[in-house]
């Protein structure tokens, strides 16, 4: 439970100066900030207590989760420091300069298969060490996989753990609240059926998607449609035109991840030994 870490340590807040705006999200406004004694740079996310209201016991598990994961991996985001005063939460975190996923997809369109499937491997590995420790995430999307700085080849950080939960393994645990954003949600998310560490890998495959094609496969005119095409597993690798240049093995890799029953899905572990990440270079010339 999140219980036990109440009551949060109490820093002064202008210990920090906040600076430009580096995004936002449902709850939160994440700002630059400096660290005045040092001059050194963190992301400050800044939670208005009110607009939490009721709710902060969300930001108490984030934090619960965040002490559990960060620092243990390269790819998953690092919590600095935090504080609240009367009227807000503040997390402050090692600052990724290089923006989120979502940006450089839309920038180039799409990603070249190799490099999809290089960032796709670290992604997973990320998501195989949380799940490792009970963790799982429940909105991993583009938007919140954030680049630690602007160099093409910088690390892709796991990021935003605000609906994340940790898992009690020996009870068998499912969770049942609808949550996340929708097309990234998994089929049983849905159906009210009970869901765990399935729905990430289930993510994974909509982002591997959206990686190769530069669009997202459960994308429809109204909400209830794409609920009921995520529920179906109603999708395809068309138009041809944007999976022409496409492996069959990737295709075959997100099939796996979009596999409608959680209970087929494979986990992290077995997706890390699909074909299409096994070999470091999966897009090396195949001449058969
Ligand atoms: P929310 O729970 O409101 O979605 P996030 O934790 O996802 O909040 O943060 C919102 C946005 O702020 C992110 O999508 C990203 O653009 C930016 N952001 C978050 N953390 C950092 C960070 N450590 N460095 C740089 N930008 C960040
Ligand atoms: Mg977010």
């Amino acid at each position: 439970t999140t219980s036990s870490v109440n009551p949060m340590p109490v820093t002064v807040p202008c210990q920090y100066r906040t600076g430009k705006t580096l995004g936002s999200g449902t709850y939160a406004i994440v700002k630059e900030a400096i660290h005045i004694e040092t001059g050194k740079y963190y992301a400050c996310k800044v939670i208005n207590k009110r607009l939490m209201e009721g709710r902060e016991h969300m930001v108490r598990n984030e934090i619960a989760v965040l002490k559990r994961v960060s620092s243990g991996h390269k790819n998953v985001v690092t919590l600095h420091d935090y504080f609240e005063t009367s009227h807000n939460l503040y997390l402050v975190f090692d600052l990724c300069t290089g923006g989120e996923l979502f940006d450089r997809i839309c920038a180039k369109g799409n990603y070249y298969e190799a490099d999809a499937a290089a960032l796709v491997r670290t992604i997973f590995k990320a998501v195989q060490y949380i799940h490792a420790g009970g963790i799982v995430h429940r909105d991993l999307k583009p938007e919140n996989l954030l680049f630690r700085s602007k160099e093409e080849d910088a690390d892709i950080m796991i990021a935003d753990f605000g609906l994340s939960r940790i898992m009690d393994e020996d009870k068998h645990t499912q969770l049942t609240e609808i949550c996340g954003t929708p097309g990234y949600m998994a089929p049983e998310i849905f159906k009210k059926s009970g869901h765990g560490k399935p729905v990430d890998i289930w993510a994974m495959g909509v982002i591997t998607y959206f990686l190769l094609a530069g669009y997202t496969p459960f994308d429809r005119d109204s909400q209830q449609q794409e609920m009921e095409a995520i529920i179906a597993g109603d999708y395809s690798f068309t138009p041809e035109e944007y999976w022409n240049n496409v492996s069959d093995v990737a295709k075959d890799f997100v099939t796996k991840c979009l596999t409608v029953d959680p209970k087929k899905r494979p986990n992290a572990t077995e997706m890390l030994a699909h074909e299409w990440l096994a070999s470091e270079e999966p897009c090396a010339v195949r001449d058969e």
